[in-house]
C-alpha cells in the first residue's frame, strides 16, 4: 500500500511530527524488494516509531514500515523473527516456548528493527547479546545475511559497515536455564517509574559517559527542568529524562525543549546530553 502525505504523527509514540511524502507498507518481502529496485528517492525505514520524531517540514522521500514482515519461528533455542515483530510480542513467544533471557524486551514498545538499529537495551541487557545474524536488504533490493560482526555495537547505537542496509529478519539464540526477570513485574517497575499514559518516546538523551557515568535524569533534575514546558511538549514530571506530549505539542515544540534542557544542563552541569531519540 502506497499513501501521499502520511502525517508522521499517526505513527510516532511522541503524537507529534510532520509529513512523509510517499509512505510505504509492504506485505510481504518480495514487494518490499520490487519497490526498493524501482525507488529513487531517500528512504526512512519505520518500525514502530517509539524512539523517532519528524521535524515539521516532513520527510521529503518515503518512509516505509516494516509492521507486515512479522513472521515468527522457532527451532531449538533459536528464534527467526521478522523486523516488524513487536518486541511485546517476541518476549511472550519466548516465555510461552520456555525460551528465557529476552524477558528485558518486553518493557521496550518498539519493533525487531528498531530495536536492532538502537541496541535496543533495559535492566542490564541489550539486544545485540542474543543476535546470531541478521537479514539485511539494500537500497535497490538485494538481501544479505550479515553477523554481528558487521555491525559495530554501541550504546543505544549501531553501526554497520555495509551502510544503506535495512534490518528485515534476525535470529536470536535464548537459553534454557532459568529466567532472569518476571515479565508481570518488569512492566510493573516500568509504569512506577515512567510516564507511560502520556505519548512520549522513552529517554530522550542516552546516559552521558564522558567524564564519568551520570544518568541523564539526574542531570535534567538538578536543573530544576521536571516540568517545564515549551508549547504542549513537557518535560515529565514523574522521569526527568522523558519528554511528554501534553497538550497537542508540535514536533519543534519538543525539539525546543530537547535544546533548552541540553543547553541548561551544559550551563549548570558541564555536561553535554547527546539525544537518544532519532530526529529526522
Ligand atoms: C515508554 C517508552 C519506553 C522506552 N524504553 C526503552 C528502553 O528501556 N530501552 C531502549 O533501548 N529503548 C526504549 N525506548 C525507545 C524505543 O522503544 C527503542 O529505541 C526501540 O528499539 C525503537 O524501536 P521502533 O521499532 O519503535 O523504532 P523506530 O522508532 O520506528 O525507529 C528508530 C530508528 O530505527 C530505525 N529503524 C527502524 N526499523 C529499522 C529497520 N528495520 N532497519 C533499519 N533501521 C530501522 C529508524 O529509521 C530510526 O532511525 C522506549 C520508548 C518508549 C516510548
Amino acid at each position: 500500500m502506497l499513501k501521499h502525505n502520511e502525517p508522521m504523527s499517526r505513527h510516532c509514540s511522541l503524537r507529534a511530527g510532520g509529513l512523509a511524502q510517499d509512505f510505504f507498507l509492504p506485505d510481504t518481502l518480495k514487494q518490499l524488494q520490487k519497490f526498493l529496485q524501482s525507488n529513487q528517492k531517500p528512504v526512512l525505514i519505520l518500525g514502530l516509531g517509539s524512539n523517532l520524531l519528524v521535524r515539521e517540514r516532513g520527510f521529503s522521500g518515503v518512509v516505509i514500515k516494516l509492521k507486515q514482515l512479522n513472521q515468527l519461528s522457532q527451532n531449538a533455542l533459536v528464534v527467526t523473527a521478522g523486523a516488524g515483530v513487536t518486541l511485546a510480542k517476541l518476549s511472550r513467544f519466548c516465555d510461552a516456548n520456555s525460551l528465557n533471557g529476552g524477558e528485558f524486551l518486553s518493557a521496550i514498545p518498539g519493533s525487531v528493527g528498531g530495536a536492532l538499529m538502537m541496541n535496543g537495551g533495559a535492566f542490564g541487557a541489550e539486544i545485540w547479546q542474543f543476535v546470531q545474524s541478521v537479514k539485511t536488504i539494500n537500497r535497490s533490493g538485494a538481501v544479505f545475511e550479515r553477523q554481528p560482526a558487521d555491525f559495530e555495537i554501541g550504546y543505544r547505537q549501531v553501526l554497520a559497515k555495509h551502510t544503506e542496509e535495512y534490518f528485515i529478519q534476525a535470529k536470536f539464540k535464548f537459553s534454557a536455564e532459568q529466567k532472569l526477570h518476571n515479565i508481570k513485574s518488569l512492566l510493573a517497575k516500568r509504569r512506577k517509574s515512567q510516564p507511560t499514559a502520556a505519548a512520549n518516546c522513552g529517554s530522550v538523551f542516552k546516559n552521558p559517559t564522558n567524564p564519568k557515568p551520570y544518568f541523564a535524569a539526574k542531570l535534567i533534575q538538578k536543573s530544576q527542568l521536571k516540568g517545564v514546558c515549551v508549547g504542549g511538549a513537557c518535560v515529565s514530571e514523574k522521569h526527568a529524562n522523558f519528554i511528554i506530549n501534553q497538550n497537542n505539542a508540535t514536533a519543534s515544540d519538543i525539539e525546543k525543549l530537547i535544546k533548552l534542557i541540553q543547553k541548561k544542563v551544559k550551563s549548570d552541569s558541564g555536561i553535554s546530553l547527546e539525544t537518544e531519540v532519532v530526529i529526522v
